[in-house]
């Protein structure tokens, strides 16, 4: 099956503008949301799907025909009673009602069948189309409040609000049938009784605004809901994840997951209470508006019926056809109207496909290694946040070059790096590779450049071998470079004692056989996967923090060998491996403090580094 992603997925300079501007402008008309969101829809499943549409049509020629059965033969019966009463006459249109009826049953029910099976397919293919954009959008936004807000909208308004793709069409073709229902049905009733039209159009239109306001109010609800449904999706997940469930029991959160549950169940209850206290007198009014309807349509047919003139058959005919007329009318109002409400709910999820993307991502092609890297006069912000995390550094990592970071909790160590792999931009200032903005690069290319090993790394509930290499088609090559890679890490050994070797799949989420590596096995793993991904910058944060004393010595016993030719970045608080690079950044109040060889640093006095090297040392002397 084809992915595809449509016109969305195409980011220029100029579509990310106007989407941009799309975002921003939250009161687009109907109209335009309409038009946006079908032509969505319409064209990614016209492309994935075209047998729906077939189905659809089919189902539609059900629907056009089903009102007339009843309008054309009643009148004939009726006819006939009136007049001969030819008993073989009446049975013939009887059975042609039965018969007709039944076939149109039959047709209606099986498309019914086939259109819910497409409606299955549908929700998957917009969740895939979903979480592709979710893994391609800017790491910057995976925390930006306004773009989970968004995301959250996104997931319900393509999912129940919405009543997905296949809602979005069921509202669609029941207005085209209606539409034409409603064509043959004014015919029939303008040639024999007009004003019947005036009076079911005249109490229509106001029965319209009313059910529009209607919306309205349900929709500025959802809105507002999005937020706490966001947090029963952590308490949910926080009560059954088992991850939570050591520290839920040893913090006593219980209650406090509970009380949070409950207060917003609560908040829940509320706004859905305050919205049915005003839906109701406009429901209310509505009903008094059909009765005015049916009232008056009933009373000039039975007037014209008294006066002569139109005949019985006629006056079944008027009856029956009224009733479909202003119910044909009604359902298009409310389809029209079910078509803005879904349409306003996919429209997050549209919004969110073109979500605007900060990140300048450039088209130049990255060259293979080594490069030089240069933070200049960089100082940085998390978004949102007015706090300086780093202010003015400069700082040169040059080919091949073994960089050691340290300083204290917080001084902005793995800020730095997180802005070298560019998972964000800086706030100020810039970062060149061989003399060029980063951002001038191939995004994808660019990350390419780094294996990284964050402290917060997270590896996939698959096996092994699928997390080293990201494919489950492995090479007998590949396989030997993982193996090599795993003895060199320690953990080797480790997994030669489960049934599966290195296929072991990590995790039970989805595999009972599944393996709840410890923190320090999975910091072995972690480091494993950056040595396989053979980028030219290797980057280690913290890499030992989990490991025992003979782990840790055995990696820095290896690390020479295992970033040999390479670039490396080593964050620590062991002073220890400072002494295996080539050189030190000391990072102290937002910046580099010191910088040199470690006997540059450790002679140099009242320094940061002698300092804390002095602190660490006197427990091992
Ligand atoms: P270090 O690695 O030196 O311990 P960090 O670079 O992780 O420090 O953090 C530097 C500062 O930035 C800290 O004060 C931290 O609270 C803040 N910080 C880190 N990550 C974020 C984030 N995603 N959003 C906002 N502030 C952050």
């Amino acid at each position: 099956m084809q992915l595809s992603l449509g016109y969305r997925h195409s980011i220029t300079k100029k579509g990310a503008k106007k989407m941009s501007k799309n975002n921003q402008n939250k009161k687009d008309s109907s109209f335009t949301i309409l038009k946006e969101v079908y032509g969505y829809f319409l064209s990614s499943a016209w492309k994935t799907y075209k047998m729906y549409f077939f189905v659809r049509f089919g189902k539609l020629l059900v629907s056009v025909f089903q009102p007339f059965v009843a309008i054309i033969y009643i009148p004939k019966i009726v006819e006939e009673l009136m007049g001969s009463g030819n008993a073989q006459q009446l049975i013939r249109y009887a059975a042609a009602i039965v018969i007709i009826e039944f076939v149109l049953a039959i047709l209606n029910g099986t498309f019914v069948n086939i259109v819910e099976r497409y409606a299955q397919k549908f929700e998957n293919y917009y969740k895939m189309v979903l979480s592709r954009r979710i893994v391609a959008l800017d790491f910057a936004l995976t925390e930006d409040k306004k773009a989970l807000d968004q995301l959250e909208l996104a997931k319900n308004g393509m999912s129940w609000y919405s009543g997905g793709l296949n809602g979005l069409m069921e509202e669609l073709f029941t207005l085209i049938s209606s539409a034409i229902t409603l064509f043959g049905v004014t015919y029939i009733i303008v040639t024999k009784a007009p004003v019947i039209i005036i009076i079911t159009a005249f109490l229509f239109i106001a029965s319209f605004f009313i059910q529009a306001k209607l919306n309205m109010i349900e929709q500025e609800q959802y809105a507002k809901l999005s937020k706490v449904n966001r947090i029963f999706g952590y308490l949910g997940w926080g009560l059954v994840d088992f991850r939570f469930g050591k520290d839920i029991r040893l913090y006593q959160a219980k209650d406090m997951m509970i009380e949070k549950w409950s207060h917003f169940t609560d908040e829940m209850n509320e706004q859905w209470e305050e919205m049915a206290n005003k839906q109701l007198p406009l429901q209310l009014l509505n009903m008094v508006v059909m009765l005015f309807r049916d009232f008056g349509t009933y009373f000039y047919i039975g007037f014209l019926a008294i006066m002569g003139r139109i005949t019985i058959a006629t006056t079944t005919q008027m009856i029956t056809a009224a009733g479909t007329f202003s119910n044909t009318l009604l359902g298009m109002v409310s389809s029209y109207q079910n078509m803005v409400k879904k349409a306003n709910y996919a429209n997050e999820f549209v919004k969110f496909l073109d979500y605007p993307m900060a990140m300048q991502r450039g088209k130049r092609n990255v060259h293979p290694g080594p490069h030089v890297f240069e933070f200049r006069d960089l100082s940085f912000s998390y978004p949102g946040s007015d706090v300086k995390v780093l202010s003015h550094v400069n700082l040169t990592l040059q080919e091949g070059e073994h960089l050691s970071v340290v300083g204290l909790n917080g001084a902005g160590k793995t800020t730095m790096v997180k802005l070298l792999c560019r998972l964000y931009d800086p706030t100020d200032g810039e970062i060149l590779m061989d003399g060029i903005n980063i951002k001038e690069y191939d995004y994808e290319q660019y990350m390419s450049v780094f294996a990284p090993v964050f402290q917060d790394f997270k590896l996939f509930a698959f096996r092994v071998t699928e997390n080293l290499l990201r494919t489950d088609d492995i090479t007998d090559e590949q396989r030997k470079v993982a193996e090599q890679t795993l003895k060199q890490v320690g953990i080797y050994d480790k997994l030669q004692t489960f049934p599966e070797g290195m296929d072991t799949v990590l995790f039970k989420y989805f595999d009972k056989g599944g393996i709840e590596p410890s923190g320090g096995e999975q910091q072995k793993l972690a480091i494993a996967r950056a040595l396989i991904k053979d980028a030219d910058v290797v980057i280690l944060d913290e890499p030992t923090a989990a490991l025992d004393p003979m782990a840790e010595y055995e990696i820095y016993r290896q690390f020479e060998e295992m970033v040999k030719g390479k670039t490396a970045i080593y964050i620590s608080h062991r002073l220890s491996s400072c002494q295996f690079c080539d050189r030190i950044a000391v990072f102290s109040e937002e910046n580099v403090k010191e910088y040199g060889t470690h006997e540059e640093l450790v002679s140099k006095e009242n320094g940061i580094y002698a300092e804390m090297f002095a602190a660490q040392a006197q427990y091992y002397s």
